[in-house]
C-alpha cells in the first residue's frame, strides 16, 4: 500500500484497490467509509487482450480512497508510537515481522519460505484519459509486458489523467537491476494495446517482491526462538492463496490475537 506523491498529486503505485470479502475486516471498511476515508470504486473491469474488443468483467466491489491507499495505513497507526527504520539484525524481545519471507530470511529463519515474483509499476502522466478503451482498469491477458493497467484518477475521485501499469513478472525480471529501463517497453506495450499517445511524465517503481506464488498454510506463523516469540504475518500467510489487502490485514489480526493470548494479555 504505496502512494508517494509524483507530480504533486497521491498515486497508488503498489495495490490498486482493496476487496472486502472479511466481516471483521468489512467492519473497519465501514467506518473509513462513514469517515470518508474509503469509498466504493466499481466492480467492473475491462479486460484486453491484442486484436480483441475490450470486454467487461464483473467481480467484486474494488475500494478506493481519495488520499491514496496508504492513507488507510496511517490511520491505523494514530495512536501507535512509530519509529521508521531498517532493521538489519532481528531486534531483542518478543518481534513480529510482517514482510514478504524473502525480507524476513534475512533476519531469521522463516519456516517454510514462500518464493515472490516481481512486478515493475510504471507510472504514466497523459495528457487525458478519455482515449483509453476504459474508465477504470483492465486485466490485460495474454501480454509478454503488462498484465494490469488502472486509472488512477478515476479510483482516487479527483479524474486525474495518470495511468498506472503493473508489468508481467517476465518483464519485470528482465529490469530489476534498473527499473526505468522497463518504461520504453510498457510505452510500446500499452501503443499496441490502447493506442494512446506517448506520456508527459513517467516514474517507475520496483517491487522485487511483489506478489507470494505460494502460500503458507496458515493465517500466521508463531515460533519460540531462544526464549522469545518471533510471529510471521502478511499476505502469503493467506489459507486461501489470495495474496491481497485483506489477507494481509487477516492475518496480522490473527497473529496479534495469538500474541496477546500468548502473553496473557
Ligand atoms: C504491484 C502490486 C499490486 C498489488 N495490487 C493489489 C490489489 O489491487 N489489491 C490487493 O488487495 N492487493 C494488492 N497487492 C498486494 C498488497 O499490496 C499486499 O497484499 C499487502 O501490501 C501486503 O501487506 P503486508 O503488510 O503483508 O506486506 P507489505 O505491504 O509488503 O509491507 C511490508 C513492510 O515491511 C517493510 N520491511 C521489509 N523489510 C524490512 C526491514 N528489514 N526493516 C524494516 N522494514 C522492512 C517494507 O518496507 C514494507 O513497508 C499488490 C501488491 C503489489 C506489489
Amino acid at each position: 500500500m504505496a502512494s508517494p506523491l509524483l507530480h504533486d498529486r497521491r498515486v497508488d503505485t503498489g495495490a490498486g484497490y482493496f476487496t472486502v470479502r472479511d466481516d471483521d475486516f468489512g467492519a473497519l471498511v465501514d467506518d473509513w467509509a462513514a469517515r470518508g476515508l474509503a469509498h466504493e470504486w466499481t466492480d467492473t473491469f475491462t479486460v484486453l487482450r491484442a486484436g480483441a474488443e475490450p470486454e467487461s468483467k464483473s467481480g467484486p466491489t474494488r475500494w478506493g480512497t481519495p488520499g491514496g491507499l496508504r492513507s488507510l495505513v496511517r490511520d491505523l497507526l494514530r495512536d501507535v508510537p512509530v519509529e521508521q527504520t531498517d532493521v538489519d539484525v532481528l531486534p531483542a524481545g518478543h518481534v513480529v515481522l510482517a514482510m514478504p519471507d524473502p525480507q524476513a530470511s534475512r533476519l531469521t529463519e522463516v519456516p517454510d519460505a514462500v518464493p515472490y515474483d516481481p512486478v515493475i509499476t510504471v507510472v504514466l502522466g497523459l495528457a487525458t484519459a478519455s482515449s483509453l478503451p476504459f474508465a477504470d482498469a483492465a486485466f490485460v491477458q495474454d501480454d509478454p509486458d503488462v498484465e494490469f493497467l488502472a486509472v488512477d484518477g478515476a479510483r482516487r475521485g479527483d479524474g486525474a489523467p495518470v495511468l498506472v501499469a503493473h508489468t508481467t513478472a517476465e518483464r519485470a525480471r528482465r529490469h530489476l537491476d534498473d527499473p526505468d529501463s522497463a518504461v520504453a517497453p510498457v510505452v510500446e506495450a500499452l501503443r499496441r494495446l490502447t493506442g494512446i499517445a506517448p506520456p508527459e511524465w513517467t516514474h517507475a517503481h520496483r517491487w522485487t517482491y511483489a506478489k507470494p506464488s505460494a502460500s503458507h498454510e496458515a493465517s500466521f506463523g508463531l515460533v519460540e526462538r531462544d526464549g522469545r516469540l518471533i510471529g510471521f504475518a502478511g499476505d502469503q500467510w493467506c489459507l486461501e492463496g489470495s495474496p491481497r489487502v485483506e489477507s494481509a490485514w487477516r492475518s496480522g489480526s490473527d497473529l496479534g490475537a495469538a500474541l496477546a493470548e500468548r502473553l496473557g494479555a
